[in-house]
């Protein structure tokens, strides 16, 4: 019975981590996994994380189960880091809130939500968008389609397009947006931008889905928010998933949380048991370990200031190597500017070459992109840059 089961395609993004891992030559290169790497090409745990684990291990006093939807002063951290402290989405009650298994597990739990709750709705995702988006709405077995969103012409967002197309999306559809430093393409609306973008959404009664995976990475924690703050307004209704895997580089924890906010404090109390009835049939209640850790630094004023200044460096660094990545660049002699690299956000950058070129990168230089030209910033360090433009140089040349 089981013997007939074919295996399943490599996963577009971690297939490629597996092929590095075996790929036996020592100038090898990954820059397709997102995850953030300091200048020795490593991802150290932060050190607020670790001041924070050894007293949590001192403190524990019980392995029992954590409520269905999590720990209650993590999710209300969560909300606060979110929204803002104080915010009437917060004050009003406004909110349903789930500490999840990472982001992904947000946006399963989002998906799983949907379907049982808004039945016959569309969800539409940008093209193009994180691979894993498609997937997990999928297995929810939510109907999905497209918006326009990146002008390939132009390296920037293609925001006419986008808008005509969010336009005309029908009433009691859901529209994916990714909240900061678009995954792939490392572009972001702007604040402006953010704003008609909302209020179109609330005009045609349309429920957004902020996917927010990079809080802090594209100009700060507070000011990353931006977006999410536009959709946020009296009475409008919106989901979040997010995620500290990157932020405080807890990816293997699975730290993540769902926050759902309701037209009134009524609605998000049913929406909060709806929410906990989705979460039952699917894991039944969340790990407790990383979450205990992000709520411990976000309450210690010492631990959290230690976490923005460490968010604060790994922006700096990203944003010192898209520089380092267009200098070195011409230095090599790649033909074309390639500046709207420093104007993109977050750990990615669409680079633009086609999927040839991607194979030849890899085949002939050990260096590693996804498929689609996506390169992670973030994985370029001031030992490989040199290596890494001039095998773009001779792939493209
Ligand atoms: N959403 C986007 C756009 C991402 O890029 C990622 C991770 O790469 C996630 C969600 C999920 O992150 P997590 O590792 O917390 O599941």
């Amino acid at each position: 019975m089981l013997e007939q089961i074919e295996p399943a395609p490599a996963d577009a993004i971690l297939g490629l981590t597996a092929a590095f891992n075996s790929d036996p030559r020592s100038e090898k290169v990954n820059l397709s996994v997102g995850v953030y790497k300091d200048e020795h090409g490593k991802t150290p745990i932060l050190d607020c994380v670790r001041t924070a684990a050894t007293e949590l291990a001192a403190e524990a006093a019980t392995k029992s189960y954590l409520p269905i939807p999590g720990l209650v002063e993590y999710r209300e951290a969560v909300c606060d880091l979110l929204f803002g402290s104080g915010h009437e989405v917060i004050e009003g009650k406004r909110i349903a809130s789930a500490q999840t298994p990472g982001g992904t597990g947000a946006l399963r739990v989002a998906g799983e939500f949907i379907k049982a709750n808004l039945p016959g709705a569309t969800l539409w995702h940008s093209d193009p968008t994180w691979p894993n988006h498609p997937n997990v709405f999928n297995a929810c077995g939510l109907p999905l389609k497209k918006y326009p969103y990146f002008d390939s012409q132009n390296d920037r967002l293609d925001y006419e397009g986008m808008l005509a197309a969010l336009k005309k999306i029908p009433a009691g559809d859901v529209v994916l947006l990714h909240g900061c430093c678009h995954n792939p393409t490392g572009v972001d609306p702007t604040g402006q931008q953010w704003t008609e973008i909302a209020s179109v959404l609330r005009e045609r009664g349309v429920l957004p889905l902020l996917d927010f995976a990079y809080q802090g990475f594209a100009d700060g924690i507070e000011e990353d928010a931006a977006g999410l703050r536009a959709f946020s307004t009296e009475g409008a209704e919106l989901m979040v998933c997010s995620s500290f895997s990157k932020n405080f580089s807890l990816y293997r924890e699975r730290v993540g949380a769902l926050a759902i906010v309701g037209k009134t404090a009524e609605s998000a109390s049913a929406l909060q048991t709806q929410l906990n009835a989705v979460i039952r049939r699917l894991y039944s209640n969340p790990p407790a370990h990383g979450a205990e850790i992000v709520n411990k630094v976000l309450r210690s004023a010492t631990l959290r200031e230690q976490w923005i200044a460490d968010v604060a460096a790994m922006r700096r660094r990203i944003n010192n190597m898209r520089q380092g990545f267009v200098d070195g660049l011409a230095e090599a002699g790649v033909p074309g500017d390639f500046s709207f690299i420093t104007q993109q956000r977050g750990m990615f950058s669409f680079s633009g070459l086609s999927k040839e070129q991607v194979e030849s990168l890899r085949d002939e230089h050990a260096v590693y992109i996804v498929g689609s030209g996506r390169i992670n910033v973030a994985g370029l360090t001031p030992t490989n840059l040199k290596y890494v433009a001039e095998a773009i140089g001779d792939v493209v040349g």
